[in-house]
């Protein structure tokens, strides 16, 4: 037998042909327990099962339960046990794939009814003995004739469809072959050791699925599941999983009586309710204030443009899928799936001198995407949607001062709201307008002003804009989950197709660089996102309803009603409760709606022009004078700011 070299952490161990990943790890005495035990091993970038016998010298490294790729490694195999359990306690089911996906995984079956909960319960139980006998995942091959057999005698029609096809289409003449316990699957693996690694799963819950996605083939069973590495990891995704339950915009949003959405109106289209309207108000008048401190102008563009124009900018043959289109007096139209066009035409109206740049146009634009209904979810996918979106434009010696403006308003703004946030640059994709010497420029300039703000970043290949690179800002809200809403676009495309110019200090007409952003992105997206971070409570400059007024007695209603009065005067948004009901009620009803304040008024408040004050969360801040309220409350009212 021929001798391997093999390297591991550095060291050279010569081995036998034929060696386990397993048995060369123990050679070189690295951990066997803890966090940094091997699950799986990586050959030459590789990844292998630990009991895989090796065939070629090279680096041999461990993949431990910290390694990126590990959690989908197991979460597969406890697909694996998943099947293994359904197969013992419904003989006549059949098995077809089982993938690890984000947070989770699912395996599909062929079975005419759905699994119910109590099968869910039984199938956790059964699994949780397969994982107690710690049977080893022992992989085999076969030839692809061999396993059509092995499977056809099994009446597994779906693997004996998925290895015809692998004959078919990748001229597979062998395939590998799982065996755990009972329980054979066709796979490539790899897998965990064995079973008694997969003790921390959960089954979460089912679902009806097409075979291969597909509406004219059979409809399986699936059932989702999740597993980590302990139980504290299980425990807390759990937790998470129950509280964005809790906070679910679209539960909240009814809840609160903020928005709804009726088919009978449309698909995705946000009708908003009195308090929601004054949250989205209160955003977006927060927003044009802001945009203005930091020198902005604000425009306001049409809704439809001529569909010329559509084609000149490069959306006609990049973005048409995701139109609507229209006709007016015989003239087609497009209406804007994105603000940029109008903002050009501003642009042009005058004669540009350097001296004039940057000019930074906003507009909280409202814009129109076909997306496909399948995907429409609450405020966060929608069809119509307003954006706080701006176009810079400026020479090529301030793009990099423009970048770095706008990253300091991302930081600002996200912060107002205690959010952590992420940053990807996303270079050219496939569909694209414009030279390689125009994508060079704007992504070196993106990066430099990343680099120069001391900005960490990841490299998204091929996601960026049809016309030029992006700095998209993936913000992580209170339960740790990512959201894309800010993005920066650096464009040298369409100055040049809509011939925008400037003259510069030497008499020359130059073109400027345009930069496209937004901050919150969409304003309904933003709104589901924020309503999920507070889980409805909203900070009180935000709260639609920032006062409740609540009578204990009808002999209050008059000063009920004054109080309101001055405190709107304030410009502070107060109602007033004056419903003939029990006090516990009301405040019960106050604190569902998460009104930050609620002021109780019975007769000793009447008398001497006082109101007792309770805090959202229940604090009791005691009996005070109405004109110390409303300076408390106007305080804590204060937007955020800037110096
Ligand atoms: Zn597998
Ligand atoms: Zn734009």
């Amino acid at each position: 037998m021929s001798n391997l070299n093999l390297n591991i952490s550095g060291n050279q161990f010569d081995v036998s042909d034929g060696t386990s990943a397993a048995e060369a790890f123990k050679l070189a005495k690295l951990p066997a327990k803890g966090p940094q035990r091997p699950v799986a091993a990586r050959l030459n970038g590789r990844m292998i099962d630990l009991s895989a016998p090796i065939h070629e010298s090279g680096d041999l490294t461990v993949v431990d339960q910290n390694d990126p790729e590990a959690l989908d490694l197991l979460r597969h195999s406890v697909a694996h046990i998943m099947a293994e359990a359904v197969e013992a306690l419904f003989p006549e089911v059949k098995v077809t794939i089982g993938p690890a996906i984000e947070n989770g995984f699912y395996y599909d079956f062929d079975k005419p009814e759905p699994f119910t909960p109590e099968d869910l319960v039984s199938i956790e139980e059964k699994m949780r003995e397969i994982i107690k006998k710690g049977e080893p995942f022992a992989r085999s091959e076969m030839s692809a004739a061999e396993a059509i057999e092995f499977f056809k005698n099994k009446n597994e029609d779906y693997k004996v469809e998925l290895i015809e096809d692998l004959v078919r289409d990748q001229k597979a003449d062998c395939v590998s072959i799982y065996k755990s316990g009972n329980f054979v699957d066709l796979c490539r693996g790899p897998h965990i050791p064995d079973t008694s690694w997969g003790a921390a799963f959960k089954l979460l819950s089912v679902a009806g699925a097409y075979w291969r996605g597909d509406e004219h083939r059979p409809m399986l069973q699936r059932i989702y599941g999740t597993a980590f590495f302990n139980g504290k990891d299980l425990q807390q995704h759990l937790h998470m999983l129950e509280e964005a339950k809790r906070r679910d915009h679209r539960r909240l949003g009814k809840d609160l009586d903020l928005f709804s959405i009726s088919d009978e109106v449309g698909g995705g289209l946000i009708i908003w309710h009195p308090k929601g309207a004054l949250l989205r108000v209160t955003l977006e008048e927060f927003e044009r204030q802001e945009h203005l401190r930091r020198g902005y102008d604000i425009v306001m563009g049409p809704q439809i443009l001529r569909a010329e124009l559509w084609k000149k900018s490069g959306h006609w043959d990049n973005y048409r899928d995701n139109m609507y289109f229209t006709e007016v007096d015989g003239q087609g139209y497009g209406i804007k799936p994105m603000n940029c066009l109008a903002h050009m035409f501003i642009y042009r109206a005058q004669l540009r001198s350097f001296r004039d740049l940057p000019l930074r146009f906003f507009e909280l634009g409202t814009v129109q995407r076909h997306e496909k209904s399948g995907v429409l979810h609450g405020l966060t996918r929608v069809r119509q949607f307003t954006q706080d979106d701006a176009h810079l434009f400026c020479t090529p010696e301030n793009v990099d001062q423009e970048i770095k403006g706008v990253l300091d308003l991302v930081t600002d703004l996200m912060g107002a709201f205690g959010f952590e946030y992420e940053i990807e640059l996303s270079t050219r994709p496939e569909k694209s307008i414009g030279s390689d010497e125009a994508w060079e420029m704007a992504t070196t300039a993106l990066k430099k002003a990343l680099a120069d703000k001391n900005v960490p970043y990841e490299i998204n290949e091929g996601d960026g804009a049809f016309y030029g690179p992006k700095i998209d800002v993936k913000l992580k809200d209170a339960l740790g989950r990512r959201w894309q809403c800010s993005t920066i676009q650096c464009d040298f495309t369409l100055p040049e197709r809509f011939d925008l110019t400037y003259v510069d200090n030497d008499g020359q007409k130059k073109r400027p660089v345009m930069l496209h952003r937004t901050i919150f992105g969409s304003i309904e997206r933003f709104v589901g996102i924020l309503t999920e971070h507070f889980a409805g409570a909203f900070p009180m400059w935000l709260a639609p309803e920032q006062v409740r007024i609540l009578t204990v007695t009808s002999r209050a209603d008059d000063f009920a009603g004054e109080a309101r009065a001055k405190l709107r005067k304030a410009g502070i948004r107060a109602e007033a409760d004056l419903r003939n009901e029990k006090l516990g009620y009301k405040i019960r009803e106050g604190q569902l709606q998460k009104v930050p304040f609620m002021l109780v008024l019975g007769d000793k408040e009447v008398e001497t022009g006082s109101v007792a004050v309770r805090r959202r969360g229940g604090e009791d801040m005691g009996v005070m004078p109405l004109s110390d309220f409303i300076e408390l409350a106007r305080k804590e009212a204060e937007q955020p700011h800037w110096d």
